[in-house]
């Protein structure tokens, strides 16, 4: 199967790391929308939240602890972000390996749709 995240976790496609663990990669977006974007993925391929069941869910709750520390870590647990899963093309999902967009370090548009 042909998949850019799948290639960014094996190394195949650079990318600039910013967390790592047996289940979670999380890399600089290449476009970044806010001062701090950062993408967190599990490294099973699921390809959307379409694919999330009662089998697999454990890793959505690690991503959200990983997105609580990184918040930390990035300097914007005080001042606030928001954590983003596009599904599907109403949404504009553009890549099909599940995603979390972490971004912060602005005043973020406040619309939700
Ligand atoms: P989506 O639109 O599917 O929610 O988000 C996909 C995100 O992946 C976009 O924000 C886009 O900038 C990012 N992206 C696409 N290709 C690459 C890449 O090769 N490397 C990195 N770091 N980000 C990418
Ligand atoms: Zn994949």
């Amino acid at each position: 199967m042909d998949c850019l995240f799948c290639s960014i976790i094996k190394g195949e496609i650079p990318s600039t790391k910013v967390y790592e663990d047996e289940s979670v990669y999380a890399f600089k977006d290449i476009n970044p929308m806010a001062p701090v974007h950062v993408l967190i993925i599990p490294k099973v391929h699921l390809s959307s939240i379409n694919d999330v069941t009662v089998e697999n869910s454990a890793v959505i709750a690690h991503i959200y602890e990983v997105a609580a520390k990184l918040a930390k870590e990035l300097g914007i647990d005080e001042s606030g972000y928001r954590v983003v899963s596009n599904c599907g093309a109403d949404a504009g999902q553009t890549v099909f390996h599940l995603h979390f967009h972490l971004l912060g370090g602005k005043k973020l548009n406040v619309e939700m749709c």
